[in-house]
């Protein structure tokens, strides 16, 4: 089921919680809602879950308008933050919980549902614990019985809340792998809350990122990592340096770097700042008068501050002329090794692709 949220907007007595949401997700899609705590992610799950009512705008299943109907009757599966499982039931219990509610109205034998719960437990991988109670799990056992529970009645949408905040590093690092490939076999539309960006960019078709009740931006994750349109953006999804610089005729200026923008459009002449990741910039013992296929030139001049050669990459802090911070630089410790870089060093710089903000709010 495709889901469409037009003009939605939602307010706490005077605070303003969400404003003017608009997206769509297709039928299928994994989207991830991304963004700093309180910025109205949970808010958002809830009225598309139907447990929030709306103030303003609407929500649409496929064609058909949903804003004002019941929780109950629009056919989704809810995954909590917290499990929210019954203690005093066996796993099988829990999973068989909403399909025995439902029993009645769909006439539905004790046979049938075994039968389903028995189909849930081998899809979530769980058939040897059947028997056992919420307490004598591992969290994210719990967590994927609380995903059978969710899908046993077959919704077409699957809403889930932060659903691995309560497990630790490891066990969160399994189970969203194991959740990537799990939505590719069931294919239902899924939406997820996180404020972890790693995990939306790794889980997610699509990431919906949100900042103080706002979309900052939708996209794929290589879309909004690649190409973040605001700073803040930028800033969300990893580490980013920022170089101060101009753009004149339609070339890019950083200092001695100069970078060809007509690919990206047409530019009027400006100061602007630009981006780039600290893996994105190659980092020269000696000047080198090279044109790239890119269309750019130039190096920057930059000094080694600080070097931190733990694992297998290497982080530079280096300083630049006329710009006002420092920047982060990572390269492969294999390369460290080669050109013997010290702190006090001169090097060159080349940033592989630098960006500006398509809407700058800096
Ligand atoms: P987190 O990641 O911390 O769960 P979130 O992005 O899910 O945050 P929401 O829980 O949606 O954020 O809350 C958005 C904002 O609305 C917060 O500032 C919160 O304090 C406020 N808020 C949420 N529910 C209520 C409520 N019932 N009454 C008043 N304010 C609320």
């Amino acid at each position: 089921m495709g889901i469409m949220v037009q003009n939605l907007s939602k307010d706490f007595g005077d605070f303003n919680a969400l404003k003017n949401i608009n997206f769509t997700i297709e039928q299928g899609e994994f989207a991830a809602l991304l963004g700093p705590s309180g910025c109205g992610k949970t808010t958002l799950l809830r009225m598309i879950a139907g447990l929030e009512a709306t103030m303003a705008g609407e929500i649409y299943f496929d064609q058909q308008n949903v804003t004002h109907q019941s929780a109950q009757l629009r056919d989704i599966g809810f995954v909590f933050q917290n499990y929210a499982l019954f203690r005093h039931m066996t796993v099988a219990k829990n999973i068989a919980f909403g399909l025995r509610i439902k029993a009645s109205v769909f006439k539905r034998d004790s046979l049938t549902i075994n039968r389903r719960v028995k189909e849930l437990l081998e899809l979530v991988q769980l058939e040897t614990l059947a028997d056992r109670y919420p307490d004598q799990l591992s969290g994210g056992q719990r967590q994927r019985v609380a995903l059978a529970r969710a899908l046993a009645t077959k919704p077409k949408v699957l809403l889930l809340d932060e659903p691995f905040s309560a497990l630790d590093a490891k066990v969160r690092k399994d189970l969203r792998r194991w959740l990537r490939n799990f939505h590719h076999d069931i294919n239902v539309t899924s939406i997820f809350v996180t404020h972890d960006q790693e995990e939306a960019l790794e889980v997610a078709d699509k990431i919906i990122l949100m900042n103080q009740g706002k979309i900052e931006q939708i996209g794929t994750p290589e879309q909004v990592y690649k190409k973040p349109q605001t700073a803040f953006v930028a800033h969300f999804l990893g580490d980013v340096n920022l170089l101060h610089g101009y753009i004149e005729r339609n070339q890019l200026h950083i200092g001695d770097f100069k970078q060809d923008m007509s690919t990206q459009g047409s530019w009027a002449d400006q100061v602007t700042i630009a981006y780039v990741r600290p893996h994105e910039i190659a980092v020269f013992k000696s000047l080198s008068l090279r044109h790239d296929s890119n269309g750019s030139s130039g190096q920057l001049v930059a000094k080694i501050m600080r070097l931190h050669t733990a694992g297998p990459t290497v982080f530079l802090e280096l300083s630049l002329a006329h710009q006002p911070k420092p920047i982060d630089v990572s390269i492969p410790f294999s390369q460290y090794q080669q050109n013997h870089f010290m702190v006090g060093d001169i090097v060159y710089l080349q940033p592989l692709l630098l960006n500006i903000f398509v809407q700058d709010e800096l």
